[in-house]
């Protein structure tokens, strides 16, 4: 895997979003993407809150499941959802964070081919229609007060490319100050 393959797969990537949700074109070329060596083998893409961070797995994903995940990680950022912190461990606020993200995603792809590539399988899909909003604080709550809920986040698929409740991680103060600096 070479450095022209992963900039090939996030081209494909965002030229699928630019295609199917046309009105997120801006997002895709406004929010930057970055390589991120650490996210491993497992993890397919993540966020800092500012960039899409896209691992090595990132390759290997079928085209659709990669547009998902890139998809995935440009909703964190455009909802600033890791600028919001609550009293919450963060393992809880990864995972409430997530089950908003996915639920905005699925509204996205609506009846676009995207739609069939889903990082979870489905087991995700009963989750996210319960929790009946894209607040936070309220998928936060539900966690913690419906042990059914947490059933069902514990059977989504560990091999996900895109785990629920992780790659994200706050950016580094370098990071900020240079974005601040471009505008
Ligand atoms: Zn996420």
């Amino acid at each position: 895997m070479s450095a022209s393959d992963i900039q090939q797969a996030v081209t494909k990537a965002r030229t699928q979003i630019c295609r199917w949700i046309p009105y997120l074109s801006g997002a895709v070329i406004e929010i930057p993407w970055r390589f991120d060596e650490s996210l491993g083998d497992k993890i397919a893409a993540g966020t800092d809150g500012a960039n899409v961070l896209v691992g090595t797995r990132f390759c290997g994903l079928p085209t659709a499941m990669a547009t998902r995940v890139y998809l995935h990680q440009l909703v964190h950022v455009l909802y600033g959802h890791l600028e919001i912190r609550a009293g919450s461990t963060e393992s809880d606020w990864n995972i409430a964070i997530d089950l908003a993200a996915e639920r905005i995603v699925a509204a996205m792809v609506g009846l676009t081919p995207l739609a069939a590539a889903d990082p979870h399988r489905g087991t995700l899909d009963r989750l996210i229609r319960r929790v009946q909003s894209d607040s936070i604080e309220r998928i936060h709550v539900l966690l913690r007060t419906h042990p059914s809920m947490r059933e069902r986040v514990a059977a989504c698929p560990k091999d996900s490319p895109c785990p629920l409740g992780e790659g994200h991680r706050m950016p580094e103060p370098e990071a900020l100050t240079s974005a601040e600096h471009e505008h």
